[in-house]
């Protein structure tokens, strides 16, 4: 079997609901339905880390707000891990492989891509972690697609990811 040379770099929650805040996980493991469509379409995943559960708020961490998390320790945390996810990204990317895109999780304050939660309401907004990406790939001038999954309505994602998977 010949490799299929496409990757998709995905946040780490959505292979792994028990990193998700304190009354947030809304599947018992995976997201099935966004793993099923990788799967057929032959894409080889690489898991990002959880900022959050590595901040050492580890695994019992009550849900927190971008604000709060926006410290220097913090955005030197996320930065340190985007600066991992884009060496990686370079690496694929030398020999010819496909980054097809990275997936977030939309309202974390860490891995949204276009809303965040604030409150009771969601805003638009990205998270720290997304921020941080974005900016190593300007440096770095190149551009991956970054889409977000919408973890409360995941049917509301399905497409835009098989347009990415189409045209990436
Ligand atoms: S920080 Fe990101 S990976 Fe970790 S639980 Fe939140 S959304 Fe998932």
């Amino acid at each position: 079997m010949q490799r299929g040379k496409k990757i998709v770099f995905v946040s780490h929650c959505i292979l792994n609901q028990n990193a998700a805040a304190m009354g947030k996980a809304k599947q018992p493991g995976v997201f099935k339905d966004i793993l099923d469509i990788l799967g057929e379409a032959g894409i080889g995943l690489i898991q990002m880390g959880c900022p959050e559960m590595e901040f050492g708020s580890g695994l019992n961490r009550k849900p927190r707000s971008k604000s709060s998390y926006d410290t220097k320790s913090y955005r030197t945390l996320c930065k340190k891990m985007a600066q991992d996810v884009i060496k990686q990204i370079e690496l694929y990317l030398s020999k010819n492989y496909k980054v097809v895109g990275i997936l977030g999780v939309e309202f974390s304050p860490t891995c949204a891509v276009y809303q965040i939660e604030e409150g009771n309401r969601n805003v638009p907004g990205k998270g720290i972690l997304i921020e941080e990406i974005e900016e190593e790939m300007r440096k770095k001038r190149f551009q991956i697609p970054i889409l977000g999954i919408n973890p409360n309505n995941t049917n509301s994602s399905i497409e835009k990811l098989q347009s990415l998977l189409r045209y990436g």
